[in-house]
């Protein structure tokens, strides 16, 4: 399915999901490039910063270290923005436009210690604010924001239709976290073996 992951930021990804999973969490965000060549790892160690895609598990306040991450990332070019941020519960702000416009309509941000944030060069489906990342999975346990693409989507999202999902937007990503899904109920596997599966397939 992927064509271009990148190593280090898949095994990255995992290893913020394995934070996730052990912390006991039964809700886990799941950030995932699939072209992008570059990844860094700043002097925190639980903050990730690559291309588009930000995301914080630590003991600080999320929110804004995620929009210092995505304003950083501004020169790149991009058409909308977007933040997961994850207390006990799930609060997802998502729009087209700038960062500043997503500032404006999250205003004070919900406390939260873990997040992940995007900013979207759209691909799949026309910039606006359905497709505008995180996307989540049906059934909510899932949110994931991604760079790049999912060459095979096409097929998977008429595997995924026939076997009950829906989906809320045009783009390849929603696809994915929902196949993830898929598989781990499936395979009854735990999420990083089924992130594997899926980015494999
Ligand atoms: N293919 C995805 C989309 O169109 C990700 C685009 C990106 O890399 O920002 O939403």
């Amino acid at each position: 399915m992927v064509q271009r992951t990148h190593t280090y930021f898949k095994q990255a990804c995992l290893r913020l999901v394995s934070m996730a999973l052990k912390t006991g969490l039964t809700q886990a965000s799941v950030s995932i490039s699939t072209c992008m060549p570059k990844a860094t790892r700043s002097k925190h160690q639980n903050y990730l910063l690559m291309c588009g895609i930000v995301g914080y598990l630590g003991t600080r306040e999320a929110y804004p270290i995620l929009i210092q991450g995505l304003k950083r990332l501004e020169y790149r070019g991009y058409d909308s923005a977007g933040v997961a941020l994850f207390n006990g519960h799930l609060d997802m702000f998502k729009c087209k436009g700038k960062v500043a416009d997503l500032e404006a309509i999250v205003g004070t941000a919900p406390a939260a210690t873990m997040g992940i944030g995007h900013t979207r060069w759209a691909t799949h489906g026309e910039p606006n604010d359905p497709n505008s990342h995180p996307h989540a999975s049906n059934s909510g346990r899932l949110v994931m924001v991604h760079n790049g693409i999912i060459e095979n989507f096409a097929a998977l999202k008429e595997l995924l239709s026939k076997a009950g999902y829906v989906f809320h937007s045009d783009t390849d990503t929603e696809v994915l976290v929902n196949f993830i899904e898929y598989i781990q109920d499936q395979e009854e596997v735990e999420l990083d073996q089924a992130v594997r599966l899926a980015l494999n397939e």
